[in-house]
C-alpha cells in the first residue's frame, strides 16, 4: 500500500507541476468554473480517500464470513503482476465499454464532461461509478485471497499511475509516443475518447491491445480543448444521483 501511495502521489505532483508550469496549460486548467472545481475536487476525494478505504472495510468482513479463504492462494510474483496489470485491464476494457451502452451511460456521463483533460479531472465521476470499476473489487478479492500480494498490488500501482498520466493533459514527447504507441493507451488516444467523435474508440486503460483486437482502436489525434461540457443538471445531482437523460 505504502509504495503505491508514494508512486501515485509522485506522478500526481509531477503532472500538476508540468501542467502549471506551462502558460497555455495553466490558463486552460485554471479557467475552470466553480462547478468544475467542485466536481473535480469531489472526484479526487472519492477516488483518493473513499475508494482506498474499500479494502480496509471489506477484508475484515470477508475474514468474518469466509475465514478459510484468507490468504489461501499462492501465486508467484510474475503471475500476480500479470493478473492485476493485464487480466484486470482486459476486464476493464469491457467494464468501460459497458459504461458506454445506453443502460449505463448515465453513470459515466460525468466523466465525459471535461472541456479539456488535465490531472484534476482524472477522477471526475458520479459516486456510484467509483464503486463499479472492476479494479476496485479485483483488488479486494486479490488482497484477500493471495499470500503476500506485493506484486499484485504493484500491478495496480502501475495502473493507477498510468490513469493519472493518461488524463494529465501533458503532451507526450514524440520519441516516447513512437516507442509506446504499439503498447499503451497514450494521453492522446484518451483525449480522442473524451471527444464526442471518439467516444466509441479507445476504451482501454493500460494497453491498447484490447481495442486493437476488438476493432475499437483509433490513432486519431485531436487538440485537448472543447471536448465536451458539463451536463445541464445540477452538478450535485450528477455526482450523487445520476439519471438517464439521453446520450
Ligand atoms: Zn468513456
Amino acid at each position: 500500500m505504502g509504495l503505491n501511495t508514494a508512486l501515485i502521489f509522485l506522478v500526481f505532483s509531477l503532472l500538476v507541476l508540468l501542467r502549471l508550469s506551462n502558460e497555455l496549460y495553466r490558463h486552460a486548467s485554471l479557467s475552470r468554473s466553480k462547478e468544475e472545481w467542485i466536481v473535480d475536487f469531489m472526484g479526487l476525494i472519492i477516488q483518493g480517500v473513499i475508494i482506498p478505504l474499500t479494502p480496509l472495510m471489506m477484508i475484515p468482513l470477508l475474514k468474518y464470513f469466509v475465514p478459510s479463504l484468507h490468504q489461501s492462494v499462492h501465486i508467484d510474483p510474475i503471475g500476480q503482476f500479470i493478473i492485476s496489470f493485464f487480466v484486470v485491464d482486459y476486464l476493464y476494457y469491457w467494464n468501460h465499454r459497458f459504461f458506454h451502452s445506453k443502460t449505463f451511460w448515465h453513470i459515466h456521463r460525468l466523466h465525459h464532461s471535461s472541456r479539456h483533460l488535465d490531472v484534476f479531472a482524472t477522477s471526475r465521476n458520479s459516486l456510484v461509478t467509483s464503486f463499479v470499476f472492476i479494479y476496485v473489487w479485483a483488488q479486494v478479492i486479490g488482497l484477500y485471497l493471495i499470500q503476500d500480494p506485493t506484486f499484485f498490488l504493484a500491478g495496480f500501482g502501475c495502473t493507477f499511475a498510468l490513469d493519472l498520466w493518461r488524463h494529465g493533459g501533458v503532451a507526450t514527447p514524440k520519441i516516447l509516443k513512437n516507442l509506446m504507441s504499439p503498447i499503451l493507451i497514450l494521453p492522446e488516444h484518451h483525449i480522442y475518447h473524451h471527444a464526442v467523435l471518439g467516444r466509441t474508440k479507445n476504451y482501454g486503460a493500460n494497453l491498447n491491445w484490447w481495442d486493437r483486437i476488438h476493432g475499437t482502436f483509433s490513432n486519431e489525434m485531436i487538440q485537448n480543448e472543447n471536448l465536451e461540457k458539463l451536463p445541464s443538471r445540477s452538478i450535485w445531482l450528477e455526482i450523487f444521483s445520476p439519471r438517464r437523460i439521453g446520450k
